[in-house]
């Protein structure tokens, strides 16, 4: 059920402590962490630690943690310094745009220069 961990999602294990990863900062609802597969120099995923399958239905049913993951993204700009030079977040929605996790996640990207519009 959305909302509750599934047991066969990999960021839901990841929020459970099952699988390792280079966790950035944490809050009460969010957990950001660096991708295993970095596309700029700061490359990290900030995920609400409630699954849902992608950020539509996460801001549908809990609004104020969409606001805090992209709260959360500020903060990892700041402490990256990347928002000088200017930096991308992302949520990838759908297979056909490139998602291939189905647990909400923004790419907050950094640390080079980002073409517009994107591939
Ligand atoms: P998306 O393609 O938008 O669904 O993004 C999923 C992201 O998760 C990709 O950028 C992957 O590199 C990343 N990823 C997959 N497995 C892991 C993992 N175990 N730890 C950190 N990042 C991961």
């Amino acid at each position: 059920m959305a909302g509750e961990p599934q047991a066969d999602c990999l960021f839901c294990k990841i929020v459970e402590g099952k699988i390792p990863a280079t966790v950035v900062r944490e809050s009460e609802t969010t957990l950001a962490f660096r991708d295993i597969n970095p596309q700029a120099p700061t490359h990290v995923l900030v995920i609400p630690k409630v699954h849902y399958p992608d950020a539509a239905s996460l801001a549908a049913a809990e609004p104020g943690v969409i606001a805090d993951i992209l709260r959360e993204a500020g903060e990892i700009a700041a402490d990256e310094k990347i928002a000088e030079h200017g930096y991308r977040v992302v949520f990838n929605t759908g297979a056909g745009a490139g998602q291939t996790v189905f647990h909400a996640h923004l790419h907050v990207l950094g640390g080079r220069g980002l073409q517009w519009p994107p591939g």
